[in-house]
């Protein structure tokens, strides 16, 4: 095997904490978690005191200035456990870079210390029913009256919305002006007109707070837009190359541990007196699913350094995402087919890496639209 050079010792010792941590407040409790719907919203403050939330947002917002590697580390261990229910990375590395990047000073100094301890929970809502992979079809509007901008409209599928006390909102604050119409709200969970729907039955993820959010009249003051007016989309754009590294690092944390739990498991199930894994199928099976997962973590990992230089491009993202998450989805189909009827039941890790791994080709851009993107920039 290729050795891994990315991580420092300090990252490896980060590492055995959030494990530590992980097997402690989350591992037992998952299971419980998958019929609430939710994960305990205790372990957000727990997550938070123990450093596990937005490690790179400046000391000065209370966070640690971390490089990204640290948000790596805990993406990975969530993924090793198949921990699909905790919404940290979303919180950590999706919504935090916004406030980060396009707040106000006085936005960053009142929010971004609320998400480094998990005092607040967040969400970003672009989906709404009638517009997922084509953002420029959102329906929310956001009108400017007085000093106020009052937001109607509705969301779904909405990560973290249930539990999230701060939702940022894309809205059209310029229907008439397309993607230069669009923009970015910073709307808290208590705000009079603001509601959340049901939690989402899913297929898979069911421990994830996946939920409809809505919006009548909710009057939020102007300071709460993030950014510029119409610059929303442009932000969207910039910030999506990350969002994707995080699925394509959780998706191959995933099938590292699905191939560990397979090899763990036909070493010591026997069919026609020997170990499921002495036949030349599995072993072949096995062989290939290495190679695979080997090919997919030097790649993850040469764009993890780019990232770490700011010059991963929106094309290689795009790459990763659809990709690694194709694989992570072939892997976990054969590792299901290796377990033969106990890869079907739900008490079997693999049987529920399964069913939580096939959205991972569907949100943060399906994995069609992760082609376009990369087709634009060949022809
Ligand atoms: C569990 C879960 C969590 C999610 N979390 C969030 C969240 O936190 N925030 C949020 O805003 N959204 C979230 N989403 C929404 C997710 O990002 C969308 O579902 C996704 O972008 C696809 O949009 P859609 O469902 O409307 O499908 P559609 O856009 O209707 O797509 C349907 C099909 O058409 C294909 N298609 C569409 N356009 C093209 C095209 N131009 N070329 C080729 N094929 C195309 C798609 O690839 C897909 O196969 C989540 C979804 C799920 C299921």
């Amino acid at each position: 095997m290729i050795p891994r050079t990315i991580f420092s010792s300090d990252h490896e010792l980060f590492r055995d904490s959030v494990r530590k941590f992980l097997e402690q407040e989350a591992v037992p409790f998952h299971a419980q978690w998958e019929k609430d719907g939710h994960v305990d919203r205790a372990l957000w403050t727990k997550a938070g005191e123990a450093g596990l939330l937005c490690s790179h947002i400046p000391e000065e917002y209370g966070g640690m200035a971390a490089d990204f590697l640290y948000s790596t580390v805990v993406i990975e261990e969530i993924g090793r456990l198949g921990l699909t229910g905790i919404g940290f990375s979303l919180h950590s590395d999706i919504v935090a870079p916004y406030i980060l990047h396009y707040g106000s000073e006085a936005q960053k100094q009142y929010y971004l210390p609320k998400l480094v301890s998990g005092e607040m929970v967040t969400a970003i809502a672009m989906t709404e029913p009638g517009a997922g992979s084509d953002l420029q079809g959102v329906k929310t509007t956001a009108v400017l009256d007085g000093d106020e901008y009052v937001i109607n409209g509705s969301k779904t599928f909405i990560t973290n919305g249930w539990l999230a006390d701060l939702v940022i909102v894309v809205a059209k604050t310029d229907p008439k002006a397309g993607a230069k119409g669009t923009s970015l709200f910073l709307v808290e969970a208590n705000t009079p007109g603001f509601s959340k729907g049901k939690r989402l039955e899913k297929v898979g993820m069911k421990a994830q707070d996946t939920s409809e959010l809505f919006f009548q009249d909710v009057r939020v003051p102007k300071e709460n837009l993030l950014g510029q007016a119409g610059m929303g989309f442009a932000y969207l754009m910039q910030e999506l190359p990350q969002e994707r590294l995080t699925v394509g690092v959780g998706a191959l944390a995933s099938a590292e541990a699905a191939l560990q739990w397979t090899l763990d498991y036909t070493r010591e199930r026997k069919a026609f007196g020997k170990a499921v894994a002495d036949f030349q199928n599995t072993r072949f099976k096995l062989a290939e699913m290495a190679t695979e997962i080997q090919v997919g973590r030097v790649f993850i990992d040469r764009c993890l350094e780019l990232h770490l230089q700011g010059k991963l491009d929106v094309p290689t993202a795009a790459m990763l995402k659809y990709w690694t998450t194709d694989l992570q989805c072939k892997v976990l189909d054969e590792c299901v087919q290796l377990h033969g009827g106990y890869g079907f039941m739900w008490e079997y890790p693999i049987a529920r890496a399964w069913a939580d791994a096939r959205v991972q080709r569907i949100y943060a851009g399906t994995n069609e639209i992760m082609k376009e993107i990369i087709s634009r920039s060949l022809v």
